[in-house]
């Protein structure tokens, strides 16, 4: 029987767990004799009761294991360790709010039996906001063509992925993730299944807007060097322009003499060209406190606990 691994990263999410627990629980007993599940708790450093919550489950199920991050990394991080300690053949993950339907993942299994490796839930309707959609939209449009990643915005983390995929993804240790980005650059065919993301379930979402633009930006970053090549070719555009106002200026002073006058087009110059040096080096200097926190090479997580302990444990220390 293959075995398969639901990843459900938690954070603050006691409301939500209970229906998400028996929401699975229906799904997993109707696949009950042809798949083996595990069902991957990661505790992302929650502040609320998630972890009782977790280990009651735990006690009561044998197939419910649970990761307890030292704190709140993220949810991307909280992904990496689930890909670490995952034993299924394929890994499935999911939100723990409902907001990505658990009755989709027979459909998914379907596709991966099929010879499928990477089955991404793709969003027929989005229920956002008209801003949130545009920006979204626009994003993904702009990373996708700036960098080697083919992304589109209706796809999510509700992915099946086989575990030649996780084992890629897993190989990957990069501290500032961009998991989105990683599906598409790991390569591996693609297939798409269609669902309705439905409203959170209970809870409020955890992703605040300053939270949302750092990922944003380790996006941009982590996949493409395109701003720092806009810099470059800014720099030469207003270099050449300036180069030739200086000749401008000679032969017109050689011919008519300077009257001096031009305050206002000095004062001009000057602030351009001194707000367009601190963005380069503002998008240099971005990229070098990514390189600053590569070069450390610490670890991407620590653990707290493992319940129950298994074998998966030495998932981390084997990279
Ligand atoms: N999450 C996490 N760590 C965080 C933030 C979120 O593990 O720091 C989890 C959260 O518990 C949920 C999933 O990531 O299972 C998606 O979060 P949420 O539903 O709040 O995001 P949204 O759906 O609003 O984008
Ligand atoms: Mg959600």
């Amino acid at each position: 029987m293959k075995r398969v691994t639901l990843l459900v990263p938690c954070y603050n999410e006691q409301e939500a767990l209970p229906y998400f627990y028996a929401e699975i629980c229906r799904v997993m007993a109707s696949l009950e004799n042809r798949y083996d599940f595990e069902l991957l708790f990661i505790n992302d450093g929650s502040k609320d009761n998630t972890l009782q919550l977790l280990r009651e489950f735990a006690g009561k199920d044998k197939r419910v294991r649970i990761v307890d991050l030292s704190r709140n990394y993220g949810k991307e991080v909280g992904m990496l360790a689930g890909f670490d300690y995952s034993t299924g053949d394929c890994v499935i993950t999911l939100d723990a709010d409902l907001q990505e339907p658990p009755s989709v993942i027979p459909m998914m299994l379907a596709e991966w039996e099929n010879g499928s490796c990477d089955v991404y839930g793709r969003r027929r309707m989005r229920r956002q906001s008209a801003a949130k959609k545009f920006s979204s939209r626009l994003y993904h449009k702009i990373l996708s063509n700036v960098s080697d990643v083919d992304l589109s915005d209706d796809a999510g983390d509700f992915r099946l992925l086989d575990r030649k995929c996780v084992d890629a993804l897993r190989s990957m240790r990069e501290s500032q993730r961009y998991t989105k980005g990683m599906y598409a650059w790991i390569g591996y065919d693609k297939t798409p299944v269609d669902y309705d993301i439905a409203p959170r379930v209970a809870g409020t979402t955890k992703w605040t807007l300053p939270k949302l633009i750092h990922l944003a930006m380790d996006g941009l970053m982590a996949h493409s060097v395109l701003p720092l090549r806009l810099a470059s070719y800014a720099g030469i555009i207003v270099s050449l322009g300036a180069f030739c106002y200086l000749i401008y200026v000679l032969i017109k002073t050689i011919i008519w003499g300077e009257p001096v006058a031009g305050y206002p087009s000095l004062m001009a110059v000057i602030l351009f060209l001194g707000g367009f040096i601190l963005l380069a080096l503002g998008i240099i200097g971005e990229y070098i406190g990514r390189i600053f926190l590569e070069t450390k090479q610490r670890p991407v997580y620590f653990i707290n606990e493992v319940t129950p302990p298994s074998s998966g444990e030495d998932g981390m220390k084997d990279k």
